[in-house]
């Protein structure tokens, strides 16, 4: 069996980041004798949300989940009215949140107050959480309307003659985002204005697998199962109907891999090394 790597894979800067984030947390809560928390997975990995749990990470979702302490702010960022609980129960925030994450945000927050805020988005996804909660200069949530689909974009409201400010969640499918950016122009026109973009990080992986398919017969994608944008690259390669697998580590492998000729290896921006070398050197043991 032949393994072909896809040329980009792995950790993206903000999920570095994030990391470098994490590691500072606990250094600083070590430091001050406090505990250390991060609200919700700072990013969807299992494997390195686990590492930093059993180094003394607790997860907790609201600032009355545990004491005071120094707290980490996931990559996809944090919904305000919660950082204002957060800072006024008296945690000190580590901020993690991804530079283009922050950027989606500001431009919510900076929009013109006329303006009806549309986000291509996963319902609950936490970005989208982030994105859907942002205040203006009165602490106000600024109202939003998710889609995910054609008919969530069918059922919005006409918004009188007024402009709509795209957003787009920023590992949302590519496939997807495009038909649903045409179908929001199809509907609203000029009165359209196009907001934040994919992240490109997201568009050069969707690149690179979908040039892979081209020359294997299968595929193997690593990272964690509720990572958007490892899902996002699974259904690429189902999509161009080759045989496809999302495995979090070595041991999910599927026995039938090994009867392809040429497999191809591709992971998800929150899948460390680690976890990508041991898959493939267990396909490369596998397939002697
Ligand atoms: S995929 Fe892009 S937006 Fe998401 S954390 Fe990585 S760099 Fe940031």
């Amino acid at each position: 069996m032949v393994i072909e790597r896809s040329h980009i894979m792995g950790y993206c800067n903000g999920v570095s980041h994030v990391i470098e984030m994490a590691k500072d947390c606990l250094l600083l809560a070590k430091e001050q004798n406090l505990p250390a928390y991060s609200i919700g997975w700072f990013i969807h990995n299992p494997t390195v949300v686990k590492r930093f749990q059993d180094a003394g990470m607790r997860h907790i979702d609201a600032p009355e989940d545990g004491p005071a302490g120094i707290a980490l702010i996931r990559a996809h960022g944090i919904a305000d009215p919660l950082r204002d609980r957060f800072e006024k129960a008296g945690f000190v925030l580590i901020d993690g949140t991804c530079g283009t994450v922050a950027y989606s945000q500001r431009m919510i927050r900076n929009a013109d107050p006329s303006v009806h805020v549309v986000i291509i988005g996963l319902h609950g996804h936490s970005e989208v959480t982030a994105l859907s909660n942002v205040w203006d200069e009165h602490q106000q949530v600024i109202a939003v309307h998710v889609v995910e689909t054609t008919e969530d974009v069918d059922n919005l409201p006409d918004f009188n003659s007024d402009k709509i400010l795209l957003m787009v969640q920023t590992t949302f499918p590519q496939l997807q985002y495009e038909e649903l950016r045409k179908h929001m122009q199809a509907r609203f026109v000029e009165r359209l204005q196009m907001g934040n973009r994919l992240c490109p990080t997201t568009f050069r992986r969707h690149e690179a697998i979908l040039n892979l398919c081209k020359i294997v017969d299968a595929v193997i994608v690593i990272g964690g199962k509720m990572s958007a944008n490892t899902t996002s690259l699974v259904h690429l390669v189902a999509d161009k109907g080759l045989p496809v697998w999302h495995v979090e580590s070595a041991s999910q492998l599927p026995p039938q891999i090994f009867s392809f000729p040429r497999v191809g290896v591709t992971a998800g921006t929150s899948t460390p090394p680690e976890d990508i070398e041991a898959v493939i050197a267990a396909l490369e043991e596998g397939a002697t």
